[in-house]
């Protein structure tokens, strides 16, 4: 398969900024998509029966090579995307941690484990964890290099082949990682990108063992339906609309520097997004007044550099969403105190980052994802309301709280039902690789990315009990009287013996 920029039938890909096209690539049919499965299949033979040490050795090789090329994976990202250097940065930063943790952790991971079997001593067990074959993995645009590749790297580690259809708008990230794969050694049909649009997607869950899927809800609902038609493993990580708490006893500069932060990366498309403020009554209006201030300060545009703290948005359709959202809060009564406007002064899909008060939930930017640089805060008056209002949706991705009370603030984040919460910090825990995150209730299912969970749901484990049949006689049923006799003695043992 064409993965080059020549011009060609296919899909065009702009540059979102320039309106430019960046090139071309293939929209790839249901037969190139079977035939790249097919060819991962017979590559996984050779790749699964290579040590984890070896496979750990090439994925370090890539992370090398990927650092070293930072800067130009930087601009391929920034030239599909419009993000800024900082945003760009943080996928190149997020995939490196990424590799780095799974390349030291994989081997103790996947390493077989003893286990007890029924009859200690006569028996022993291990469990195995022996990879699943394909995986195909399908991502989203709004982190084209970090969410296409982030989870190839266990799943890779684990033994498994993958297959990656990335998203139609944003394919030549990818592709410049799996360019960078080849260079350090990962053979090709070991990891391979179909580009294409959803129906690419689609095909690429009739052929694979396993489907890792990154994206909207909506298009996970479908994903899994097509998905439990073959009951094969599913990983879905979808939509969010994070909540964040500030309580009155936090800081409220270090609070307001939080939500900016969190809510305006990538212009706010970002799953983990903080999407909802809600702040106690006896520091509320300190906060509006310094996130009012810190967005003033706030550069927009389209140069190089940290100093630029947000770049334009991606498409139309979530431009849209952002204006649908906030025409409907001021309808219901919500007031602008910054922002509000599109900037077709810096290119054609720049928003300025604005803030919403008098919100409630009767409120669309308050309910539903909105994938765009607002933050709403809204007054509370107790820390319960607090909760409620943060648990009252379909969502459950992530979410921070802010307090100085550390234990108090760590004890409310098991009362809200996400995969994660941060204190002080937002999105602390997707980059901390050791912890593992996943989205409850519409937000994922199936899997977390990170940590021991994260490599392990690319592998089916296989327990293996050996048998030494040490004073084992022959008998005629599975309980004869020997067994039955050991089977007491342990039930016995296990008063006085606590390791059985
Ligand atoms: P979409 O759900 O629209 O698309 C995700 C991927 O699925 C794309 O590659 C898309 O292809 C593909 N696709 C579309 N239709 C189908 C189909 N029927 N079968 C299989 N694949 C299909 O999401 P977006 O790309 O718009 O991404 C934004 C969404 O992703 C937001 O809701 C965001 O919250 C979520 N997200 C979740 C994350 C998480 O970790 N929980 C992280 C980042 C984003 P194409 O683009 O070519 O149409």
């Amino acid at each position: 398969m064409a993965n080059s920029r020549q011009d060609m039938v296919g899909i065009s890909v702009k540059n979102p900024i320039t309106g430019e096209e960046i090139g071309v690539v293939p929209n790839s049919t249901r037969e190139d998509v079977q035939a790249a499965v097919e060819r991962a299949q017979d590559a996984q033979l050779a790749w699964g029966a290579a040590s984890v040490e070896e496979r750990c050795r090439v994925i370090r090789q890539w992370g090398d090579l990927l650092w070293e090329n930072q800067q130009r994976v930087m601009k391929i990202i920034r030239e599909e995307t419009g993000k800024n250097d900082a945003g760009a940065f943080i996928e190149v930063m997020g995939l490196d941690n990424y590799i780095a943790y799974y390349a030291k952790n994989a081997p103790e991971i996947l390493r077989p484990k003893r286990r007890q079997p029924i009859f200690p001593i006569i028996q022993y067990g291990r469990v195995y964890h022996k990879p699943l074959g394909v995986v195909g993995i399908i991502s989203p645009w709004n982190y084209p290099l970090a969410l296409s590749m982030m989870d190839a790297i266990p799943a890779l580690l684990a033994g498994n082949t993958v297959v990656i259809k990335p998203s139609e708008i944003t394919p030549y990230s990818a592709l410049a990682a799996a360019d960078l794969a080849y260079q350090a050694g990962i053979p090709e049909n070991v990891i391979q990108i179909v580009t294409g649009d959803g129906a690419t997607g689609e095909a690429l869950i009739d052929y694979v063992d396993m489907i890792c899927f990154t994206g909207s809800t909506a298009t996970g609902r479908k994903v899994a339906l097509k998905a439990a038609d073959r009951l094969m493993p599913i990983s879905l990580e979808l939509g969010g609309k994070d909540a964040m708490i500030v309580l009155a006893d936090a800081d409220v500069d270090m609070a307001a520097s939080g939500a900016v932060a969190g809510s305006y990366e990538n212009a706010g498309q970002m799953c983990i997004s903080i999407e909802r403020v809600y702040v106690e009554e006896p520091i509320y209006d300190r906060f509006v007044a310094k996130v009012k201030e810190l967005v003033s300060q706030m550069v927009i545009g389209a140069g190089d550099g940290l100093d630029i703290h947000m770049g334009s948005m991606t498409n139309e359709r979530e431009l849209k969403r952002v204006e649908e959202h906030i025409k409907d809060a001021v309808e219901k009564g919500a007031e602008i105190i910054a922002g509000g406007n599109r900037r077709p002064d810096l290119g054609p899909l720049f928003f300025e980052p604005t803030v919403l008060i008098h919100v409630d939930h009767s409120m669309k930017v308050m309910k539903e994802e909105t994938f765009g640089p607002i933050i709403p805060i809204m007054k509370v008056y107790n820390v319960d309301e607090a909760i409620r209002l943060a648990n009252d949706t379909e969502y459950g991705l992530s979410g921070a709280i802010f307090t100085r009370d550390l234990e108090r603030g760590e004890r409310l984040a098991t009362r809200l039902n996400t995969g994660d919460i941060s204190v002080n910090r937002t999105q602390a825990v997707a980059v901390s690789v050791d912890m593992s995150w996943g989205g409850h209730i519409h937000s994922g299912l199936g899997g977390q990315r990170g940590g021991t969970a994260g490599i392990l749901r690319f592998t089916a484990s296989q327990s293996v009990l050996v048998d030494t049949q040490i004073g084992s006689k022959p008998g005629l049923t599975a309980i004869d009287p020997t067994t039955l006799m050991f089977l007491k003695l342990i039930r016995l043992a296990r008063r006085y013996l606590p390791f059985l």
